[in-house]
């Protein structure tokens, strides 16, 4: 099957309604990261129908959820989305969220360089690009508690993005983990570390992707207090002595 056609009846039976223009932008994104994917070292996967299922489809599942994780009576405006990378799940919700505005982040400058030219090609105007450190810029007054919903895929180990990421969120904000079947195991072995850095485990949403045979669920954290000012703490500690 095409491109096209897995995009649109993917986008159908998650139940997402879509404009022809927002079908336009999924593909120019899917086009150039396949193009610039060798120069940028952007992801693993290499043919074009890989990366729509596993990346472009497994990043826009959630909007399954839309209503309930961005329309609520929170009035959700700004979501940042911690080690980006090409911009996933950043770019796609951007797409899809036109009201919303999106700070995606990331340490690594090729990955930015890509962005740049991203936003610029699709002419995304409710981006912001921010490169740097997560345990870094969390300390600063600009981003630390600032953001309503902040959100991860793919960056680290359970407990180290915990700590990289709850410290963003606003209070009464939501902190979403992209997951795969490890979810259970992790929630098991690591539910204090969530408690500690100011969150409440409040929802796993299931998410079933089309074309992927494989689990994938969104964990939900409410940020139920302010996150204690020590976290996250440098770069090295979080390595070597997670929490
Ligand atoms: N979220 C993307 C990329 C995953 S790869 C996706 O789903 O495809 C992980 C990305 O996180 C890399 O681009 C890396 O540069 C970034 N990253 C890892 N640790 C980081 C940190 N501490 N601060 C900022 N970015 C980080």
């Amino acid at each position: 099957m095409d491109i096209d056609n897995i995009l649109k009846l993917s986008l159908k039976e998650l139940g997402i309604s879509f404009s022809k223009a927002q079908v336009s932008l999924v593909k120019e994104y899917l086009n150039l990261v396949y193009k610039h994917n060798k120069k940028f070292n952007l992801i693993g996967t290499k043919d074009k129908e890989g990366i729509l299922i596993r990346h472009i489809l497994d990043s826009i599942s959630i909007l399954k959820y839309k209503k309930y994780l961005f329309y609520n009576t929170d009035n959700v405006e700004k979501v940042l989305d911690v080690g980006t990378g090409a911009g996933l799940p950043g770019v796609m919700l951007s797409i899809f969220l036109s009201d919303k505005l999106f700070y995606l982040l990331d340490k690594t400058l090729k990955k930015i360089n890509f962005l740049n030219l991203l936003v610029k090609e699709l002419k995304l105007e409710n981006i912001r690009i921010i490169r740097g450190r997560a345990e870094e810029l969390a300390k600063e007054n600009l981003y630390r508690e600032n953001f309503n919903i902040v959100l991860a895929r793919a960056v680290a180990s359970f407990n180290i993005l915990s700590e990289l990421i709850i410290p963003f969120c606003r209070i009464n904000g939501k902190i979403i983990f992209y997951k795969s079947k490890k979810i259970f195991n992790e929630l098991a072995v690591h539910r204090e570390v969530i408690s500690k850095l100011g969150g409440k485990v409040d929802n796993l949403l299931e998410v079933k992707v089309p074309y992927l045979d494989e689990y994938r669920a969104f964990l939900i954290i409410k940020k139920a207090k302010k996150s204690p000012d020590i976290y996250p703490r440098n770069f090295t500690k979080i390595k070597t002595q997670p929490l």
